[in-house]
């Protein structure tokens, strides 16, 4: 049977993106994939994405993701403006059978009131962040018989509030386009680089690469945006105003007074075509997380690309790197040198064939189309059954993973 699936990627940043872009990048992975399945996409995007799907709902001529900086009472009717429009497109249209869908928090929000129409068909809302930013959300969820949620790491999940969690159906590690053939692929030429690639936010933890890298005397190269500002340019003629952004003020007191231009370069977002230039050409990508990270793109990325990934062993790092096999993981800060230096031991063969096996857009979306089956058959029969893992919400949010995670 031919299913048509609503896939709403919300009003954020174009699919593909132009640069920066996880949620983004991974659609621009999955949509092909899926298309291939026989399964037909409708993207509700901005108009200025270029992925080819079925159908399109644009409410946004372009990405939104600027916006974002702006006070809470100028950025909270842009998700659901994009939003109305797809449960307009659910009211109105009669082959839509799933919405999958991957805007954080008003996407479950709105998406649930409009699944309690007895013919609004099911959801299977990707949970791509952190969910203890959400906690208050997600601890009361209670989203009906036809929501379901799936996490993007095993980890993710464990760290789910209990109610959540009696929504999911398990989880789905990303995927990259570049995982496609990486066993083939030949290997890239190695300078002497480190790479850092991603948001600069505490998060990634840019501060601590930093360090080790004037510390263990090896060069090193951040990429990516801080906020909205792509470049070192646009960051400057922001003046004052960018300040109000927590990270632009990371940037400003912990990255910048370590940044040097020689031995640590920030080079601002590069483009994709640019990344895997330079991400191939790393000798390692350092991931020395300060959180615990949900999902991971950058981390597949670098090992399709053939690079070994050495980082903090949190979120979900441990599931993506094989400690001595595809990268090394560290439980403190104080041992990352060490391991930079041990990058070498890492064959990067290992790496691009773990990728080419486990993250490719292929397996994500055969995945996908099993939980897309297993949503739309279940009609939702899960929720309101006991939690399997029986424990009440654990302070900091750690619990056990209900019985349907893979
Ligand atoms: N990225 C990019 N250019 C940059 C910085 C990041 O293309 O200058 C991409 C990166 O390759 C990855 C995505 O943006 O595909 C970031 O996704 P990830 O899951 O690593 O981080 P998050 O979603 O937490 O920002």
């Amino acid at each position: 049977m031919t299913r048509t699936v609503l896939m709403n990627a919300g009003p954020w940043l174009p699919v593909p993106p132009d640069g920066y872009g996880g949620i983004e990048n991974v659609l621009a992975a999955l949509v092909p994939k899926l298309r291939r399945l026989g399964i037909r996409v409708l993207l509700a995007t901005v108009a200025s994405s270029t992925q080819p799907a079925d159908g399109r709902l644009t409410p946004f001529q372009d990405g939104q993701f600027e916006v974002l900086q702006r006070p809470y009472n100028q950025v909270s009717g842009v998700a659901h403006a994009h939003l109305q429009a797809v449960v307009r497109a659910l009211r109105d249209r009669d082959d839509i059978d799933l919405v999958h869908d991957h805007v954080e928090v008003v996407g479950l929000a709105v998406l649930s009131a409009a699944a309690l129409a007895p013919t609004a068909p099911p959801v299977l809302h990707t949970l791509h962040w952190d969910l203890r930013k959400h906690a208050d959300f997600y601890a009361g969820l209670d989203a009906g018989p036809r929501v379901r949620v799936n996490g993007v790491s095993e980890s993710q999940l464990l760290r789910a509030p209990r109610a959540l969690r009696r929504h999911s159906v398990g989880h789905v590690h990303l995927a990259t386009p570049l995982a496609e053939g990486a066993a083939q692929r030949p290997p890239a030429d190695k300078a002497g680089h480190a790479v850092v690639m991603g948001r600069i936010t505490p998060g990634k933890g840019q501060h601590l690469a930093a360090r080790l890298a004037h510390k263990g005397g090896f060069d090193l190269v951040i990429a990516g945006p801080v906020g909205p500002y792509r470049h070192p340019a646009e960051l400057a003629a922001a003046g004052g105003a960018a300040a109000a952004n927590p990270d632009v003020r990371y940037w400003e007191d912990e990255v910048r007074p370590l940044v040097d231009g020689t031995r640590v370069r920030w080079i601002g977002t590069v483009t994709s075509r640019e990344r895997n230039k330079l991400v191939a050409s790393a000798r390692v990508s350092l991931f020395p997380l300060q959180w615990e990270e949900p999902g991971g793109t950058a981390v597949v990325e670098t090992l399709a690309l053939g690079t070994p990934a050495v980082g903090l062993s949190r979120g979900c790092l441990p599931e993506l790197v094989e400690h001595g096999r595809t990268g090394w993981l560290a439980k403190s800060p104080d041992d990352l040198e060490a391991l930079v230096h041990a990058a070498g031991q890492i064959d990067p063969r290992e790496c691009r064939d773990q990728a080419a096996r486990k993250f490719t857009p292929t397996v994500m979306a055969a995945r996908y189309a099993e939980l897309y089956e297993q949503v739309i058959a279940a009609g939702g029969s899960a929720v309101g059954r006991p939690d399997p893992g029986g424990a009440a919400d654990p302070p900091d949010g750690e619990g056990a993973l209900p019985a349907a995670c893979p």
